[in-house]
Parts: C-alpha cells; structure tokens; sequence
C-alpha cells in the first residue's frame, strides 16, 4: 500500500467508496464524477502506478481487471462501452494508481 495513494486508501477501506465487484487482486467502483450514464473504475489491489509501471508479472491481474470490467459492463445493460486507462498527466490521469475506466450507456464519440 502507498500511503499517498488515494485508491489504496479505497482497497484499504480506508475512504468509502460504492463497490461493484470485489476479489482478492481487484476492485471496482463506481467514478465519484460520471462522464457517462454508466461509468466505473476498475483496479488492482496492488499499487501500480499506471499502465507504464505494469510488469511481467501482473499479466494475469490486467487480463482479469479487462474481463471483470466487461462482465460488469454487461450486468449493468451496457453492451457498448469504452474500457480505457490514461497514463501520465497529459493523458489525463489524475490519480497514479492504475484503474480502467469502463464508460457507456450513450455514445462515446471518437477520442480526442
Ligand atoms: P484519471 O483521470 O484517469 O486518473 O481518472 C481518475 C478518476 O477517478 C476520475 O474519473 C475521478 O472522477 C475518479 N475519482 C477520484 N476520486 C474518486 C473517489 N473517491 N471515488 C471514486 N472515483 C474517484
Ligand atoms: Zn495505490
């Protein structure tokens, strides 16, 4: 855990948060800001500070993180959504612990 880090303090309960789906190696929960009728965040337990620090050896946590994100997406009605995660200030990341965005429930447009 990062003491810093404020989606370590949400895995460690620490700040509240509203959960969609929990397991030992990942979290999701609902944004606190919703770009979309549909939008969550999921991420690994484990502080990775975004997809630049992703190692070898946390493969298999991505591959789950992309297939919980989908199935989540699906059990809230949403069959067209954007699974995305920023990397680095001018891409947008805010906060520096890796989550994937999962954002639908209208259309998304093209990235800009
Ligand atoms: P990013 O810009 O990719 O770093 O995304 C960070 C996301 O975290 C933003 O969409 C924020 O709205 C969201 N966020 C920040 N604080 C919280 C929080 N306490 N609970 C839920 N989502 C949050
Ligand atoms: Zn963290």
């Amino acid at each position: 855990m990062d003491d810093t880090c404020l989606f370590c303090k949400i895995v460690a309960k620490e700040i509240p948060a509203k959960t969609l789906y929990e397991d030992d190696d990942i979290l999701a929960f609902w944004d606190i800001n919703p770009q979309a009728p549909v939008h969550f965040l999921v991420i690994p337990k484990k502080h990775i500070v975004g997809p630049s620090g992703i190692t070898a050896e946390d493969e298999a946590i991505i591959g789950k993180l992309l297939r919980v994100g989908a199935e989540l997406a699906k059990e809230n009605d949403v069959e067209h959504f954007r699974l995305i995660a920023n990397n680095g200030e001018q891409a947008g990341q805010i906060v520096f612990h890796l989550h994937f965005h999962v954002m639908g429930g209208r259309p998304m447009g093209k990235l800009g």
